[in-house]
């Protein structure tokens, strides 16, 4: 089957699914690819539009973009996160993004040379799939996530006019996207999960966001969990303590279970309870005032207190 073949409104019009679309933006509808489905595309500096696609950029990054980038420039997350990243709001709870950051007063993508890329191999997710795009969707009845595949096809990009056939699975092999999928598979279950979650009541708290962004900066992430704070409420075991300080992948993995646990409650960290009690004994005094504003913000009723009235 052909990617022409594909007329149905498939997945994109079930509302049983919701939807969470990868970097890329596409200005057409888009038709449903599996990875057996065969795309005609061929970039290569040859072509007469060599570096469009480049010069006017809007990539979404996720935190294995940010770390990977830092790793070849020799620079730590943050730094890469100041020097070449900008925030924008992923939705209108104020859910944080990050997207590269183009030259100053321009669109050029600031390691556009010449030749093309200048960190090609370590390119983000969004660079490597274009003009490929991906949709991570889950069913609401379902835990789990779907790949969906498909085109963007935008007037400028000549790549669809070349004479080259392969299958979405052979694209996706040539670009490289296997191992940054992988790493990026549990953070955007993360994102999926706090975008249909939305705040129980108004807004999602300062902190909530504030934590969600923690992982962008995967060098900060490690640090923290190096810190006293951290390791008097939390009992990371040996083996785990040297993967997180060693391996980014896997402190990459640890994060996602971190915010799982701090935001919804998905217990997988062992903690101290003596800490956890002495830290809630601190914070009782808070946590109770908020709830009450909360409470008179909303007009919220004890039902007992209704019926006694
Ligand atoms: S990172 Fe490389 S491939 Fe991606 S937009 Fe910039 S120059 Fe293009
Ligand atoms: S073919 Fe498309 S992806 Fe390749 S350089 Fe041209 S615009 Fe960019």
């Amino acid at each position: 089957m052909s990617e022409n073949d594909l007329d149905s409104p498939g997945l994109w019009d079930d509302p049983l699914f919701e939807r969470f679309q990868t970097p890329v933006n596409s200005p057409v509808a888009p038709h449903q690819l599996t990875l057996d489905d065969e795309i005609q595309f061929r970039c290569h500096k040859g072509i007469a539009c060599f570096n469009a696609c480049c010069s006017n950029i809007d990539i979404t990054l996720t935190p294995w973009d940010i770390r990977c980038m830092a790793r070849r420039l020799d620079l730590k997350t943050w730094q890469v996160m100041l020097k070449y990243t900008m925030p924008f709001e992923m939705d209108a709870h104020g859910l944080p993004g990050v997207k590269l950051r183009p030259v100053e007063k321009g669109t050029a993508c600031q390691f556009m040379v010449e030749e093309g890329c200048s960190i090609y191999e370590d390119r983000p997710t969004a660079c490597r799939y274009y003009a490929l795009g991906i949709m991570e969707l889950r069913r609401k009845d379902s835990s789990t996530l779907e790949d969906v595949y498909f085109m963007v096809k935008e007037e400028h990009c000549l790549g669809h006019q070349e004479e080259r056939r392969l299958t979405v699975r052979e694209y996706r092999q040539e670009q490289g996207v296997e191992v940054y999928d992988d790493l990026n598979r549990g953070w955007m279950d993360l994102v999926v999960k706090k975008k249909s979650a939305g705040p129980a009541v108004g807004a999602p708290s300062e902190r909530s966001l504030q934590l969600f962004s923690m992982l962008y900066d995967l060098d900060a992430f490690r640090l923290f969990t190096q810190s006293e704070g951290f390791n008097r409420l939390f009992d990371i075991d040996p083996q785990t303590r040297k993967a997180i300080d060693e391996d980014d992948a896997e402190l990459l993995r640890f994060g996602v279970r971190f915010l799982r646990q701090t935001l919804f409650g998905e217990k997988s960290i062992p903690m101290r309870e003596e800490a956890v009690r002495e830290r809630y004994e601190r914070r009782k005094e808070v946590i109770e005032q908020k709830a009450r504003e909360l409470a008179e913000k909303y007009e919220l009723r004890d039902p007992q207190e209704e019926g006694e009235a």
